[in-house]
């Protein structure tokens, strides 16, 4: 389980793309509830202005927050009353590769309550080794899936070290790994 301290880390996680050995993911912001809908979010010098809409017991309440993605604190307004609000608006993270290698997912809550950013996990990712295997690191539960890309069966293993900066290598190893599984 990779836990974060700040929208900001997660975000340093979810461009970074290990095969390119850089910042090459697009990063894109998505509800991650089917009450919530963001209507705008913006980013500029490090800070989120997001509009919110949730919508909640037939309630629509169109919210504001301006989120600093280093700080754990938020601020929001509320356009009508809060109460219909829900306590927690959760949010996906996604990442995907200029070079298609690789995609990432990680989420956060904003508690309205308490108006904390919470719950900041770093997921999964998707990559494309070499154009032979597909393999999904679950952060999450620690596990590793593989498959091969003309084989829609997937292996499940423990989640490991993979060097990344040698793909030949990876592709080695998960040879072996399907070998003896
Ligand atoms: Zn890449």
């Amino acid at each position: 389980m990779k836990i974060l301290n700040s929208i900001s880390q997660l975000q340093d996680q979810i461009s970074f793309c290990p095969l390119c050995q850089k910042k090459n993911r697009r990063v894109s912001i998505q509800s991650n509830s089917v009450e919530t809908k963001i209507v705008h979010c913006r980013e500029k010098d490090n800070k989120i202005a997001m509009r919110v809409h949730a919508d909640r017991e037939s309630k629509s309440k169109a919210i504001a927050y301006d989120l600093d993605i280093h700080s754990i604190d938020f601020d929001f307004i509320y356009s009508n009353k809060p109460d219909a609000c829900a306590p927690n608006l959760d949010f996906l993270l996604l990442g995907n590769c200029l070079e298609g290698h690789a995609n990432a997912a990680g989420i956060f809550s904003l508690n309205t309550g308490n108006k904390k950013v919470e719950n900041i996990f770093y997921n999964k990712e998707t990559l494309r080794i070499l154009d032979t295997y597909r393999i999904s690191a679950l952060y999450y539960n620690d596990m590793l899936l593989v498959s091969s890309l003309n084989d829609s069966k997937v292996r499940s293993f423990p989640l490991m070290d993979l060097d990344f900066t040698r793909p030949d290598k990876i592709v080695t190893k998960i040879k072996t790994l399907l070998l003896f599984s």
